[in-house]
């Protein structure tokens, strides 16, 4: 046996690990879990260039709780260590950063998920553990097997042991508050999370179920212990569908790999993206697309990253752009640096290139689908047009890319491209100053007279509804020249689509100056402004409308969350249809029929605009039936 002192710079390290990774203690299984994988995978590679010629058996991980000893053993039949390993690779931290990194990521979110990235994975069974062994036995011929031992400060020993079986345990003493890892289940539900694609078969069992070691290992008293033949359960799938070529993969597989991922999520994704770059990076994985729904944020942040098939994040915001968030999946990709903050991951260019190339793929496999099969792509609309809307808004170069596919669907259900509807419109929706008029309504029912009316005009009426509709107006405008998008009870249709064209007015000077005053005095004047205008005759006696420009930036100010709510108070325009008969009937009337007529009239526009609400609707209720009952 000897003894000495673990190489650190800093007086002693392991109180510092301890404390700084307060929050998330789980990652150390994870930690000795890929060293137990990284040693198997090491020793294949021996085996495979002819280095090592000894038996490979049957090369898994296991991880054993006992109970009650108190132990998490950690056991791999990889390369295992050599005295002078152990030396090497866990006695000299040779670590010139540790300090550093201590000082710079103590208490600081994520710094858990890169500790492993700083040659400290190891040290982390010190956060749960007072004493730790390393058994270990090296793959080379003649080794003597050794045991490490450490009680979390820098001294150590090192003695000669018993063990015939090649390869490693790491066993943890559990310390006291480390009571929670004493659990099946919480070591089941680590394993599950970090573990779940490790290429490497990973065992878990309880002690009463594990296969000990071949010779058999001796309690306190020298007995042998008695060991139960029952197999640990494995807990991970070593080939997951990431890693396996696309053309060896069927629709079911990529269908049953989303449920393994998700077990819980019911809604099947629409369709997926397998990602596969090895130059000049290294990625790999497969995004999925789900139904996005108008609740967005329960859907985000399900894209798992890994490294190497171990699990690292499900929060993957500073490495894919912001709105594939909203995508689920994973992506695996060695490339990802984790030992820098997370802020600074953004400006990695590694990052930079691996969140442009997704944001490229996601637009070249919708484009592609749009191509293959329009009617297809246009069914999966309703599902995808949020998704293709927030890129567009959120990522100049997906927005670009999306033009080609980006649809819009009027009130008849057909669906168009920017361009194939522009040239639909041309003819009759073009006004004097050459402008495209683009009409909408975000609500077909609701505004189904205002809709009816432009109809029968002639002209055509998109629905664009949905959370982000008034945000996305605005980009498709700025990417349109010569485009305005009104919605369809903004304005009078001669006002929205302006043709130059004045129809006229069948009233005098003197009449309008009477009529204006009286609805003038049926309306809240802070609320409503009115309007006479020459419209065909046929067309509503009065309108109520909303200015295009003040309606949107009171949506948008709603969407944003309120800062400015109410700097805009609510306006409308009653605009008075001059032409209308009941105008020239309603001058000659006398008082009170005329004001009476007057408010009906008023009513009705606010009820078909679904503005006549309570106590108003109730009276206008009263006054129409009394109407009935005195006529
Ligand atoms: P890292 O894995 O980042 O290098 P660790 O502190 O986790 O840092 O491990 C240090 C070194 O100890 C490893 O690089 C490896 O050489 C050795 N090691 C750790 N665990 C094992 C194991 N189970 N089998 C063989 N070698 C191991």
């Amino acid at each position: 046996m000897r003894t000495g002192q673990i190489n650190v710079q800093t007086e002693n390290i392991f109180p510092i690990i301890k404390k700084f990774l307060y929050s998330d203690h789980e990652i150390f299984l994870r930690e000795l879990v890929s060293n137990a994988v990284d040693a198997t995978q090491k020793l294949k590679v021996l085996a495979a260039n002819g280095e090592y010629k000894g038996d490979l058996g049957d090369l898994k991980v296991e991880v054993l709780l006992d109970r009650e000893a108190k132990t998490l053993t950690i056991r791999d039949y990889g390369i295992g260590m050599t005295d002078e390993e152990i030396d090497k690779y866990i006695n000299q931290i040779a670590f010139s950063g540790a300090e550093e990194f201590v000082n710079q990521y103590q208490g600081k979110e994520g710094a858990e998920q890169i500790i492993g990235h700083f040659g400290l994975g190891f040290y982390s069974a010190f956060m749960v553990a007072e004493r730790v062994q390393i058994r270990t036995l090296s793959r080379h011929e003649g080794a003597k097997a050794v045991q490490w031992e450490s009680n979390g400060s820098p001294e150590f020993t090192i003695t000669e042991i018993e063990k015939t079986q090649r390869g490693t345990d790491i066993v943890l003493y559990l310390n006291e508050e480390a009571e929670e890892f004493n659990d099946k289940n919480r070591i089941q539900g680590i394993l599950s999370k970090y573990c779940k694609f490790l290429p490497i078969p990973v065992f878990f069992g309880t002690k009463t179920e594990y296969i000990d070691s071949p010779e058999g290992e001796k309690d306190d008293k020298g007995n042998v212990k008695r060991v139960a033949i029952e197999v640990p359960n494995q807990v991970n799938n070593v080939k997951p569908a990431w890693t396996i070529a696309p053309a060896s993969l069927t629709e079911e597989d990529y269908q049953s790999f989303y449920r393994e991922l998700y077990p819980s999520t019911f809604d099947a994704p629409l369709f997926n993206i397998h990602l596969n770059v090895d130059y000049p990076f290294n990625l790999t994985g497969i995004l999925y697309f789900p139904k996005i729904k108008e609740n967005v944020e329960v859907q985000r942040n399900k894209i798992n990253l890994y490294s190497n098939q171990v699990f690292i994040t499900d929060s993957v915001e500073e490495i894919v752009p912001e709105f594939l968030t909203l995508l689920h999946g994973v992506i695996d990709s060695p490339d990802i640096p984790l030992n820098v903050s997370r802020s600074y991951l953004q400006s990695d260019s590694n990052v930079k290139k691996i969140s442009s190339h997704i944001t490229k793929k996601v637009a070249d496999k919708l484009a592609e689908m749009f191509q293959k099969d329009r009617k297809d792509f246009e069914e999966k609309w309703n599902d995808l047009y949020l998704f293709v809307q927030y890129g567009m808004l959120s990522d100049e170069k997906f927005a670009e890319k999306a033009k080609p596919f980006a649809l819009v669907k009027n009130t008849e259900g057909s669906f168009f491209t920017m361009e194939e509807y522009l040239e639909k419109i041309k003819a009759l929706q073009t006004n004097k100053s050459e402008e495209q008029i683009v009409l909408y309504t975000s609500d077909a029912e609701g505004q189904f007279s205002y809709v009816k009316q432009a109809k029968d005009r002639g002209y055509d009426v998109l629905v664009l509804d949905g959370p982000l509709a008034s945000h996305w107006i605005q980009k498709l405008e700025q990417q349109q020249e010569k485009v305005r998008f009104s919605r369809v009870d903004s304005d009078s249709l001669d006002k929205l689509i302006d043709k130059g064209e004045e129809i006229p007015s069948k009233l005098s000077k003197s009449e309008e100056e009477k009529l204006k005053p009286l609805f003038e005095e049926a309306v809240n004047k802070e609320k409503y402004t009115v309007q006479l205008e020459s419209m065909p005759e046929s067309e509503a006696p009065i309108l109520i409308t909303q200015p295009e420009f003040i309606r949107r930036m009171m949506e948008q100010q709603r969407m944003g969350g309120g800062g400015f709510y109410g700097a805009f108070p609510e306006m409308y325009q009653l605009v008075i249809n001059e032409n209308h008969p009941v105008m020239s009937k309603l001058l000659k009337m006398k008082s009170p029929r005329q004001k009476e007529t007057v408010k009906q009239l008023v009513d009705l526009a606010m009820l078909s605009q679904g503005l006549l609400k309570g106590e108003a609707l109730t009276d206008f209720i009263h006054r129409s039936v009394n109407g009935m009952v005195e006529s």
